[in-house]
């Protein structure tokens, strides 16, 4: 008979899992998925084309219903599971009845995290993680009010263009000296900025938010300098917190993740967290790929085969169309590393690429970044790059043409 297998969670890492494990081990388990939004699983990273008016919100589902059934999947949509019974290994769901497990997934992702000031809980203030946000702000997008943002890493800066461009004037709040600081260094941020005030956006740095103004509704933001800003509406872009609290009141071992061993077990027997909500060596991924490669790690540690999981070297593309910006792994070179740049601002071009003993580590490109793939497998695959070094800035065709004799 096959087991049961709960996964809670019907996100990114939980739909990759029964991918995998409808390739690694079919009939071994009876799956079934417990997600607490009301659809199928869709691909979230899509969210920012669909505010933008590039994606239509149905067409990002990420397997159809037929799917799921096809692989014997049972899906509960719609449905909050609220406390895990360890002993027992059972699973309650809020308004149902508990269901069994032998194993247990966690794939719950993240919140948004709301900044801690006054006014925070407004009409008017608002979140950017799933469908129904992104309903909301469309909505907004089209009474064509002040907005300002609150955050400018990648989410805030797709928020803020995804409302700039149905007409909305932005403003980007961004609480350090320059853009997504953990992707970029300091002189492809400025280049960044350039950009995307160029689309519209207004962008504030080392903008420290005090309070959000209004009687009941949002209006106006001010910072910690005194500088106001008038907005009917304001949403928060400025980080994400794992969601632990069901590992949590279970007594499962968490720091700011679950947290997880290399064959992505928790504390407790035969319950296991990818995604998102884990913590791996210290690290919470708050990007898809990383989760993927947990589900390719998990599925074969449930079928029984010899694998770990190592960590993720982590990539970023932002989905602003006209701005590419790529960066991956060792952006910023650390202790003897070298750095070979090409900057050409007037043509809004950037690149960047770290090299650490004999290889490459690290890449920042804005503007041209069709060789980003490249670059990181070549980040990824930790080879030499001596045979290449001099041609490799100017991309791969350049740097893999046969050499003349
Ligand atoms: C607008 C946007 C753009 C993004 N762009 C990128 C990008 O360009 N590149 C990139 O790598 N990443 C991007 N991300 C991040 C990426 O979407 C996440 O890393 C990915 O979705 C993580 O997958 P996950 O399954 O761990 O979490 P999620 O996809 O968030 O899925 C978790 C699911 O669990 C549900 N859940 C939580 N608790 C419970 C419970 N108790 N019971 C039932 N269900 C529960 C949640 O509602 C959710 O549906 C973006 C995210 C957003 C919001």
């Amino acid at each position: 008979m096959s087991e049961p297998l709960v996964i809670v969670g019907n996100g990114m890492a939980a739909a990759r899992l029964v991918d995998e494990l409808s390739k690694t081990s079919l009939g071994r388990y009876a799956v079934a998925v417990i997600g607490d939004e009301p659809r199928l699983a869709y691909n979230r990273v899509l969210l920012s084309s669909v505010l933008a008016g590039e994606t239509a919100s149905h067409d990002i589902e990420l397997k159809p219903a037929a799917w799921w059934r096809d692989r014997g999947v049972t899906v509960k949509y719609g449905s909050l599971a609220s406390e895990i019974d360890v002993g027992r290994r059972e699973l309650k769901i809020a308004g149902e009845e508990s269901i069994e497990f032998s194993r247990l997934v966690l794939a719950t992702g993240s919140m948004p995290l709301r900044l801690n000031v006054p006014g925070a809980d407004l009409l008017g203030v608002h979140t950017f993680r799933d469908t129904r946000d992104v309903d909301i702000l469309l909505a907004l997008a089209a009474r064509r009010k002040p907005v300002v943002v609150i955050g400018g890493g990648l989410l805030g800066l797709e928020a803020a263009y995804g409302l700039a461009k149905a007409g909305t004037p932005v403003t980007l709040l961004h609480l350090m000296d320059r853009l997504m600081e953990r992707q970029l260094d300091a002189p492809a941020a400025a280049l960044l900025k350039s950009l995307v005030e160029r689309k519209g956006i207004k962008v504030l740095l080392n903008a420290n938010t005090a309070r959000i103004h209004g009687d009941r509704k949002v209006e106006g933001v001010e910072l910690a300098d005194g500088r106001m800003i008038e907005a009917s509406a304001v949403v928060f872009a400025a980080g994400i917190r794992p969601n632990t609290a069901l590992a949590k009141d279970a007594g499962l071992s968490v720091n700011r993740g679950v947290v997880v061993d290399d064959h992505l077990r928790t504390s407790a027997d035969n319950i296991f967290a990818l995604g998102e909500c884990a913590e791996h060596r210290g690290i919470c991924y708050g990007l898809v790929e990383p989760a993927y490669e947990q589900a390719s790690v998990l599925a074969r540690h449930l079928a029984s085969r010899d694998v770990a999981y190592q960590g993720s070297v982590v990539a970023t593309n932002l989905k602003v169309s006209g701005v590419s910006v790529f960066s991956a792994g060792d952006f910023m070179g650390s202790d003897g590393s070298e750095s070979i740049l090409l900057s050409d601002v007037r043509r809004g071009t950037y690149k960047k690429l770290v090299i650490a003993d004999g290889k490459l580590t690290g890449a920042v490109l804005i503007g041209d970044t069709a060789d980003a793939l490249w670059y990181l497998e070549m980040i990824r695959g930790r080879k030499g790059v001596a045979a290449i070094r001099r041609e490799m800035m100017f991309g791969r065709s350049l740097a893999l043409a046969p050499k003349a004799a």
